[in-house]
């Protein structure tokens, strides 16, 4: 069963995905670590996105559908939330030929509290946790504090490419709220309150889904 988490740009997907793996077992897909872990080795697919990614445009959704279509079947029976999938109506009505969708959860946040979280956010390039220099700043300036690793500005995370992506977020990706809407699928949780009061949100969303991982 598949949970989907949605939101622009620094909305606080990944984070909120990473509390449901810690809390509640889930296994996480995110398809930005995936297509920048595939850049950093230089794979054939790398090479093909890395400028499209790093100036804030959507890959293709051929290239996606077949990243997908791996992880999904690594992690086929298990209970997984989707972070970053799917961003465009092709993608969407794809994953509904796939997978039952349980429910789509949709962190709303304003666009300046977005832009001011993407400002100063770093990344571990290994374990891609994530971090803020002034609200989430690691323990050891550079240094991850789960793996030791150094920490990393996305590319993407400049304030040019910033707009490129909230663009392309409204653009392509919100009409794909409509679509889980019309299925009845579509959760709203207020994305501007703190990491904390989301998580609670999302929890007792779970809970009334009445959501078993398994
Ligand atoms: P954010 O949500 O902060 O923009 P992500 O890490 O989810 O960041 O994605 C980073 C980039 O990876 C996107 O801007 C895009 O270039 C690419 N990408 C990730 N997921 C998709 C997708 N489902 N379809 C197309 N491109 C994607």
């Amino acid at each position: 069963m598949i949970i989907i988490l949605m939101g622009a740009p620094g909305a606080g997907k990944g984070t909120q995905a990473d509390f449901l793996v810690r809390s509640k077992g889930f296994k996480k897909i995110a398809t930005g670590d995936i297509l920048r872990r595939q850049i950093e080795l230089g794979s054939a697919i790398g090479k093909q996105i890395e400028d499209i990614v790093n100036k804030g445009h959507l890959v293709s959704d051929d290239i996606l559908l077949e990243v997908l279509r791996v992880s999904l079947r690594e992690e086929a029976g298990k209970s997984i939330v989707l972070d970053g999938f799917p961003r465009t109506l092709g993608q969407a009505q794809w994953l509904s030929k796939q997978s039952d969708v349980a429910g789509v959860i949709h962190i709303d946040a304003e666009g300046e509290e977005l832009v001011r979280r993407i400002e100063g956010r770093l990344i571990c390039g290994t374990c891609h946790a994530v971090y803020h220099l002034r609200e989430k700043p690691p323990r050891k300036e550079g240094i991850c504090d789960r793996c030791a690793s150094q920490l990393i500005v996305r590319k993407d995370d400049s304030r040019n490419k910033i707009s490129v992506r909230l663009d392309t977020y409204e653009n392509e990706t919100a009409p794909v709220l409509n679509f889980y809407k019309e299925l009845g699928k579509y959760f709203r949780v207020d994305g501007n309150r703190s990491t904390e009061q989301v998580s609670r949100e999302i929890e007792a969303l779970l809970g009334q889904l009445n959501f078993v991982t398994v």
